[in-house]
């Protein structure tokens, strides 16, 4: 039992990996959300160039000379984003440790929804 990065309290498996995997799709914004955090602790490039809007993704996301260390995700807010829904708005605070210092990146992520399915558009850092 390995608990999910994304702090939902599920085992990985149960929560973030089979979207990582490709067997299951996000249903809302805050799902797809939870697991692209998830993705950016395991450094899955793949997925997050994958669940990215088109038009705003970049060409390649190169983590070989990252030396950040993701610890905590909290979801804020959300406004709307849900099934039913074709756009979306997620509040979070994710929390890391870079050079010895624990630092937290607030941001309001954008999302829509393509073919039905969820992908990050952009976002508002604070
Ligand atoms: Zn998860």
């Amino acid at each position: 039992m390995k608990t999910c990065f994304c702090g939902s309290n599920l085992d990985y498996t149960q929560c973030c990996e089979p979207f990582h995997n490709g067997t299951q799709h996000a249903l809302t914004a805050q799902i797809l959300m939870r697991s692209r955090y998830s993705a950016y602790v395991l450094k899955n490039a793949d997925y997050l160039l994958s669940t990215w809007y088109k038009s705003t993704r970049p060409k390649a996301l190169d983590f070989s000379q990252e030396n950040v260390t993701w610890k905590k995700l909290e979801i804020l807010h959300t406004k709307k984003g849900g099934e039913k829904d074709d756009k979306g708005r997620v509040e979070f605070k994710a929390f890391y440790e870079q050079n010895g210092q624990t630092l937290v990146m607030h941001e309001i992520s954008r999302f829509k929804k393509f073919g039905g399915k969820w992908f990050y558009v952009d976002g508002i850092v604070d």
